[in-house]
């Protein structure tokens, strides 16, 4: 029996209900011991694992296992927190919002149900991972290309799900959507937009079906489980230039986030557009030991030396042209008059031997990899949260999110490692806070800075775009406008739709009525 129960069950009855898990999926596919359960504890954790230990996993192989399950949960109230592969590392990873839920874990369900090479996409279940796609696509020899996240082992459906995004032109991942199959708290399985029509053609073509399109209330909402899923993929290009621009002063960023606005908003550059700052360059390459014996952030004269070491700047901008080669040397042109008159530019079209290129230069063309991995070396036993505040593609939205997380973070002892990206119009600032695992005080004080900045940002109206477990009820709330309209929408439509509080309770910090305060 697990150390761990489901939220006001007893003992007696939660083990008439893993029987119930058993008789669903298979005995093979509960697990309740605590080796099993470890494998979905969140590796980087601020808080103490007690904060977030599942009572049991249960892996389903089909939307009928799933019925069971949902059934059996119906019956004694067990929160599910579903998860595809649960590699949503820095957000939580697989672990469930509260101790005592049952993660659902899809990854079984890994069938790619279909690439059409014609149109251009591919349905797939939660299981299938960005390396399974991207292998099946090369096995089959289909010229398509994929948009994965960073590190390449997470899944299709459980990133987009999250509102993850990419590097290629169909970075953004939820609009590369088209379709999508979802179970209900009640065990409806609900095809969404045009796929409701039965023997619909254009099911992963139109994204809109008739009618109110309500794909996105499934998403950072586990308000359903989501069972299949479409996504558009991008038609192999005729030709790719990936390049990359240093720049060596701090104070670039403001005019380089001036430059590239233009060039993303007319659509010269097409792909997420992202500029790097120093630290998350080098720390693929080096260890901060190598350079710093010290406590806290790298003096001036150490990042200088860095960037004259690794041929970087403090800042360090990435995209890439695509299309028929006469049309990327058009571009490429308006692109070195536009960075170029930036201070101190440098251009790069190929850097061998670089690690960081060769893993941007991938993942812009959608070949998955896990060399961002790697940046968790920068200290010894290193583990990260993100920090995603959303903001104008202006200079002075990038430096004002700049120095009101640097200033603050390197004042605790964190070093500042982060990039900006552009999409189509917005800019995801992504803050990597790296911290010791294994030395608690670090922990917490990591926890503490983060919640600050989460309430400073919201102060000068940054919103943060997703967020780790610990912190989805404090961004929940910066969300406020109207007493909570919003919140309480949300709040209806889940009392309407999962009236047991099953669902993914908290999940971004929408509660069912029954977990309320
Ligand atoms: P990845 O492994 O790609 O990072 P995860 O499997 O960790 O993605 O999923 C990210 C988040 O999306 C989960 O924490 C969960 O909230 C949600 N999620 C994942 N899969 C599903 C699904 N099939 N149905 C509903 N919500 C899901």
């Amino acid at each position: 029996m697990p150390a761990t129960l489901p939220p006001g069950l007893s003992a007696a009855a939660f083990s008439q209900a893993l029987a119930g898990f058993r008789q669903a999926v298979g005995k093979t596919y509960v697990y309740a011991d605590e080796t099993a359960l470890s494998s979905y504890l969140d590796p980087y954790s601020t808080t103490e694992d007690a904060a977030h230990t599942p009572a049991a996993a249960v892996a389903p192989h089909s939307v009928e296992e799933i019925q069971a399950v949902l059934k059996v949960a119906r019956e004694y109230g067990i929160p599910l927190w579903p998860v595809s592969t649960g590699k949503n590392y820095a957000y939580g990873g697989p672990a469930p919002r509260k101790s005592g839920y049952v993660v659902l874990d899809l990854a079984r369900m890994n069938r790619i149900i279909e690439v059409n090479a014609r149109d251009g996409y591919a349905v797939v279940e939660p299981g299938v991972s960005y390396f399974d796609l991207y292998r099946y696509l090369k096995e089959h020899d289909i010229p398509l290309w994929i948009d994965c996240a960073a590190p390449g082992w997470g899944s299709v459906l459980g990133n987009l799900l999250d509102h993850g995004a990419g590097y290629t032109p169909y970075g953004e991942h939820l609009t590369m959507q088209c379709g999508m199959q979802v179970v209900l708290a009640d065990g409806t399985v609900v095809d969404t937009a045009t796929g409701a029509l039965p023997g619909a053609r254009a099911s992963q073509l139109y994204k809109w079906g008739a009618g109110p399109w309500i794909d996105g209330l499934f998403t950072q909402s586990g308000l359903g489980i989501v069972t299949r899923l479409g996504v558009w993929l991008m038609p192999e290009p005729p030709g790719y230039r990936p390049f990359m621009v240093t720049f060596p002063d701090e104070d670039a960023l403001h005019d380089l986030t001036e430059a590239i606005r233009p060039l993303k908003l007319n659509m010269v550059i097409p792909n997420g557009a992202t500029s790097v700052e120093l630290l998350w360059e080098a720390a693929t390459r080096v260890t901060k030991a190598q350079y710093y014996g010290g406590k806290g952030p790298l003096p001036p004269s150490v990042r200088r030396k860095l960037m004259a070491d690794l041929d970087i700047g403090a800042w360090n901008f990435y995209a890439a042209l695509y299309g028929p080669p006469p049309m990327i040397e058009r571009s490429w042109s308006v692109v070195r008059d536009a960075l170029g008159k930036v201070k101190g530019a440098r251009f790069y079209t190929d850097r061998p031997g670089d690690t960081a290129w060769e893993y941007r230069a991938k993942l812009m063309r959608g070949i998955p990899n896990m060399t961002e991995y790697s940046l968790m070396n920068w200290i010894g036993s290193g583990a990260h949260i993100d920090f995603s505040p959303m903001s104008a593609p202006t200079g002075d939205d990038a430096v004002r999110l700049y120095h009101l997380i640097k200033d603050k973070v390197e004042a605790r002892g964190f070093d500042y490692i982060g990039e900006f990206l552009i999409g189509w119009r917005d800019q995801h600032h992504i803050f990597m806070l790296i911290f010791d695992r294994t030395d608690p005080q670090e922990r917490e004080r990591a926890h503490q800075v983060f919640g600050e900045i989460v309430a400073d940002a919201a102060a000068q109206g940054f919103g943060e775009y997703r967020t780790h477990l610990d912190f989805m009820d404090q961004i929940a709330a910066t969300y406020d406008w109207n007493d909570h309209a919003l919140r309480r929408l949300n709040e209806r439509v889940r009392d309407a739709l999962d009236p047991g509080g099953i669902m993914a309770p908290g999940k971004m910090g929408v509660w069912p009525r029954r977990m309320r305060a």
